[in-house]
């Protein structure tokens, strides 16, 4: 089939929820992927952050493939040796970021991570309130969508839980404000991913732990686009030298399969029995995809990686601003990067698109690099050389 039948197809029968580019993607391999009429793009959107290691992973496609002829199926009221696996290392990726010791509840997406998150917060502090901030996004379901900031999200479906009191990003005292003796917990992103790869200060992030710990308040730190590596370190927050109570993850965590993870200190886990739960969370077909995903980060250094492929490319981009005016802003931490521009955003994504790059948007203005994060050298530099001929 070509892009436009697939296209016409997905149009006709989709709720239409999601406005589509006009190319449909068959086939892909590391960094590189293709269309169904055969032409080939460099991916720096990883499928929006979820390809960590490229597609088609060899390590990820046979564990899949194993599992598959394995056990698929088997639901959390039973032990499975792939599900215990990826348990045993969050918690000791957790443990050696925060020194704490923690627990994990798996589902299926960040946004049930966000709606477990949420749960977790009033069943342990017995009070309602939540704080996020603006221009933060937390998901879309009718929880997590309470904390997302963008109106145009959130209008038609209220009243949302609440009470929700939005703050000022990197505004200490608009939190110290907001956060009083019934907040359940506070929702920040280490860096505000749609909201414009907007990186938290780390006065910010201290502030907000000790204004947590002090109102008796959980601090929930979202990592569903920062963790698993793309920053350099496995979670954001070991940037900036805190602990959250608790951290979600998803997006990277399952090396291309749907996932979601809540890890929390142990102290704030206090759910009782059957007072949440997910019919496919923690299923073995994708905690198999996870944890072949995290063996291959190890073996390929993937922090490493990312630390150094980040500021190589955050180098290069700098560079390139110096000849496009249009550029006012490079910005992000490790392989989390955006250019935030004079011009609108989605003409220039549609001309990488053209000439064989794929970016994303993080708002109007914004162009977002998520690209795998054991991209070769190579393939960077035709991605910088389709953007220095598309930028004006
Ligand atoms: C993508 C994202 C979510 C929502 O994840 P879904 O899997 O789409 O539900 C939540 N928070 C952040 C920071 C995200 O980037």
């Amino acid at each position: 089939m070509a892009n436009a039948s697939i296209l016409e197809i997905e149009k006709k029968f989709e709720m239409g929820v999601y406005p589509k580019r006009d190319i449909s993607l068959v086939r892909g391999r590391g960094s590189l992927v293709w269309d169904a009429d055969g032409k080939e793009y460099v991916d720096f959107t990883s499928g929006i952050g979820i390809a960590i290691l490229g597609h088609a992973h060899p390590k990820i496609a046979e564990a899949v493939s194993r599992q598959a002829a394995t056990l698929l199926t088997c639901n959390e009221s039973f032990g499975n040796d792939e599900r215990a696996k990826l348990l045993e290392r969050l918690a000791s990726l957790w443990q050696s970021a925060t020194s704490t010791s923690g627990k994990v509840f798996l589902c299926n997406s960040g946004t049930e991570a966000i709606e477990a998150a949420i749960k977790l917060a009033r069943a342990k502090t017995g009070r309602k309130g939540l704080v996020a901030a603006m221009n933060a996004f937390h998901g879309r379901s009718t929880g997590s969508l309470a904390l997302t900031f963008k109106p145009k999200y959130r209008e038609r479906f209220e009243p949302l839980i609440g009470p929700v009191a939005r703050v000022r990003y990197n505004d200490v005292e608009s939190l110290r404000a907001a956060v009083n003796a019934d907040t359940a917990a506070v929702f920040l992103e280490v860096i505000q991913g749609e909201g414009g790869i907007r990186p938290a200060t780390a006065e910010y992030l201290k502030a907000a732990r000790e204004i947590c710990t002090q109102a008796g308040a959980l601090l929930v730190i979202d990592e569903i686009q920062t963790g698993c590596a793309r920053t350099g370190k496995f979670f954001a927050f070991e940037h900036y030298g805190i602990a959250p109570d608790a951290c979600t993850l998803a997006k990277g965590l399952g090396g291309g399969v749907p996932i979601g993870a809540l890890i929390a200190r142990e102290e704030a886990c206090a759910f009782k029995p059957l007072e949440h739960g997910s019919t496919f969370g923690g299923n073995p077909l994708v905690c198999a995809s996870a944890n072949a995903a995290l063996d291959a980060m190890d073996a390929e250094h993937i922090l490493a990686q990312a630390r150094e492929n980040g500021e190589w490319l955050m180098g290069r981009l700098r560079s390139l601003s110096s000849r496009h005016p249009c550029i006012i802003e490079v910005r992000g931490q490790g392989l989390m990067l955006a250019l935030e521009l004079k011009v609108e955003s989605k003409p220039i994504l549609q001309a990488a698109q053209a000439n064989g790059l794929l970016v994303l948007s993080a708002g109007e203005m914004v162009v977002r690099l998520l690209p795998p994060l054991n991209t070769p050298r190579p393939v960077f530099e035709k991605a910088l050389s389709i953007l220095d001929s598309v930028l004006p």
